[in-house]
């Protein structure tokens, strides 16, 4: 018959063996080995046959996958680690007494058992005769709000009643542990994204939204010449990483996230330190709430998408281009127009439109081919572009007929520019064909930014062309301004 063991547990010895285990553990790396000196260190100053801890590998709603992880023995015959039984066990929860146990674990709470008192259960049977224990403590170990594991004291000479300190004692040595998993972890996930920034090309941060203090990792900071550090920023220091043209999208979509905050936060800007202007990133983020459900922090990653955005810029611009001539098309041309129509910055400001359209045309093919015809609308558009300030644009609006948009230019510019292009055409020839002329009939028309549509602009300037047209071709006409507004 088991004695109730009179000799109570330590302090000293208990506190000290949580000392050393806290030591040990507060190593580097100390998941594993530290596990297994702080689990002999509990044992010894306890004087228990066995600890051991359970990790819950699975928890379903009526089943429990446990590992027997960890175990130290005070000798050879109580050791149970390795044992079939033991080792990543499934048990249904159809016993409701193991319901309320696992419930309980699961719960936080620590359970102390003396086998002897319990009804006659499966638990009992499972306990005092399969395994010979005279009294059990267990204490649940909890990582991240979730039930990680069990941590298990088997005695299996003497029952022994735990004492309320020595269980707050024990639940310390479980904290312990909890921190040992958590920065390991940590340490697995530090490794993951190494792997993965090397793979993808990306840089990590992350934003403090009650605070505005945020962190990234050195290459998002890194200056030439100088080595990356991570860094630690507010919020204006990390809008000043992000290119000028790119922060206010930036702020929408990251406000827009948090206030749904589904999914993903993805968004592309630019990187303002870079030379070039064009260091894509695409910025992928996911937010954290704090204990009350409000927004706490944002972090994620950057990833390098600059060959992606080159690939996108080149796919882009041959759906706005005209192969043939290099001029943009027409439905980029109509976006550039009302751009420039509806820009606030420009609001009052001039915008010339020149309407080109060769002079008997059809003619040239008909009389010299189809491919020279090509040739000379590649000449054109050259000569129009050597015409060109930056920021025009010069389009194909179709076969031979062209347009040339002049933001800031005002009539008398627009007119010096399309009498320049008018008396450069007259005076080209082809070097295959020197006898081939090409003239070209000119339409101008001027408006003021935010006060005329691009209609308006438009047809003023395809009458004038109309009416250079009827006058005789190879000249170029102005609209007054009555045509417009
Ligand atoms: P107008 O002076 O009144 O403008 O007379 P035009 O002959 O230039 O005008 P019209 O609209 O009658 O003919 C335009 C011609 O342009 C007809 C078409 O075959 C030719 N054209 C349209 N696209 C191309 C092209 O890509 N390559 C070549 N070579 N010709 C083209
Ligand atoms: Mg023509
Ligand atoms: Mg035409």
């Amino acid at each position: 018959m088991p004695s109730i063991r009179s000799r109570s547990i330590d302090p000293t010895d208990l506190l000290t063996a949580i000392a050393r285990g806290a030591e040990m553990m507060s190593q580097r790396n100390s998941w594993p080995d530290g596990v297994n000196t702080l689990l002999a260190e509990l044992g010894r100053s306890t004087g228990v046959s066995r600890v051991w801890i359970f990790q819950t590998v699975e928890l379903g709603l009526n089943h429990i996958i446990q590992d027997y992880v960890f175990e130290w023995a005070a000798a050879p015959h109580y050791a149970q680690i390795g044992m079939s039984c033991f080792s990543m066990s499934k048990r249904h929860f159809d016993l409701p007494e193991y319901r309320a146990l696992i419930d309980s674990r699961r719960h936080g709470e620590h359970q102390s058992m003396l086998p002897r008192e319990l009804p006659p259960s499966w638990l009992r049977t499972h306990l005092l005769d399969d395994q010979s224990i005279q009294s059990m403590l267990t204490i649940p170990i909890f990582v991240d709000g979730l039930w990680w594991g069990t941590l298990g004291f088997d005695d299996c000479e003497r029952e022994y009643r735990w004492s309320k300190p020595e269980v707050a004692l024990l639940r310390t040595a479980s904290a312990l542990i909890t921190s040992a998993i958590l920065r390991d972890q940590l340490s697995a996930r530090d490794k993951q994204f190494e792997i993965l920034k090397s793979l993808t090309d990306s840089s990590a941060w992350k934003i403090d939204l009650k605070t505005g203090r945020s962190w990234v990792t050195g290459d998002l900071v890194k200056r030439p010449g100088q080595p990356p550090a991570d860094r630690s920023l507010n919020m204006l220091g990390l809008c000043r990483l992000v290119h000028p043209e790119d922060i206010r999208g930036l702020i929408k979509a990251i406000q827009d996230y948090v206030a749904n905050a589904e999914g993903t936060l993805r968004h592309d800007v630019r990187l303002r330190h870079h030379a070039s202007n064009q260091h894509w990133v695409e910025i992928i983020g996911s937010l954290s709430r704090d204990l009350q459900g409000r927004p706490g922090q944002l972090a994620g990653i950057a990833v390098d998408i600059r060959h992606r955005k080159r690939r996108e810029i080149v796919l882009q611009r041959m759906a706005e281009t005209d192969s043939l001539t290099g001029a943009v098309n027409r439905r980029a041309f109509d976006e550039h127009l009302e751009y420039q129509l509806s820009k606030p910055q420009l609001k009052d400001s001039p915008l010339s439109l020149l309407m080109l359209d060769l002079d008997h045309f059809k003619a040239i093919n008909d009389a010299w081919g189809h491919p020279i015809g090509d040739m000379v609308l590649k000449a054109f558009a050259e000569i129009c572009r050597t015409n060109l300030r930056d920021g025009d644009v010069l389009a194909r609006l179709g076969g031979e007929e062209f347009a040339l948009l002049l933001p800031g230019a005002n009539t008398q510019a627009a007119c010096v520019a399309g009498e320049r292009i008018r008396r450069t055409v007259e005076a080209f020839r082809l070097e295959c064909c020197a006898e081939l002329r090409i003239t070209v009939s000119i339409g101008c028309a001027t408006c003021r930014c935010g006060l005329s549509t691009s209609e308006e602009l438009l047809n003023a300037a395809d009458a004038v062309l109309y009416q250079a047209k009827r006058e005789g071709r190879n000249q170029l006409v102005t609209a007054s301004s009555s045509m417009i507004n």
